[in-house]
């Protein structure tokens, strides 16, 4: 069981100013910060970054969603951290999301979703190398 996952805070969150408060909650729940970074993907690298979900009917709005605006990408360590990460930002559409977590709290709709989180250690190790070398991560 790895100890670390990635994250972004998608451009919904960033456009309303929430990225402070999510930051300040992965904090909280015991995430360390070991890679921070601000930028804007391109709709070329939002694309390749979803890749995965390329046949499914949300694939273009999702790409234009996430190349709208700024977003946050982080590596977060934490015990069982893909998991228990998962577990903070709750169901992908926020109507199903538990009381408490940060898409319940921050979420607009099943799309703008406030918070990407790595749904496998394996996905994790490669969507944090998508974003970071090595000379931007703790070791
Ligand atoms: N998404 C969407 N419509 C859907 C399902 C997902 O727009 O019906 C978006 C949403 O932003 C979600 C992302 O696509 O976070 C990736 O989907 P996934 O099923 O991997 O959800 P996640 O792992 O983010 O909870
Ligand atoms: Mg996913």
């Amino acid at each position: 069981m790895s100890n670390r996952t990635f994250t972004m805070i998608k451009p919904d969150a960033m456009e309303k100013g929430y990225a402070g408060q999510i930051i300040d909650r992965f904090e909280k729940e015991g995430f360390k910060l070991v890679a921070l970074k601000l930028t804007k993907l391109s709709p070329e690298k939002a694309g390749e970054f979803y890749a995965i979900h390329k046949e499914r009917p949300f694939y273009n709005d999702l790409v234009a969603y996430m190349s709208r605006g700024p977003i946050i990408a982080a590596i977060l360590e934490k015990e069982n951290a893909v998991t228990s990460f998962r577990e903070l930002i709750g169901a992908t559409n926020p109507v199903n999301a538990a009381e408490g977590t940060i898409r319940k709290e921050f979420a607009v709709s099943i799309e703008e979703n406030a918070v990407h989180g790595s749904d496998s250690d394996e996905n994790a190790a490669i969507e944090g190398d998508f974003f970071f070398n090595a000379f931007e991560r703790v070791i």
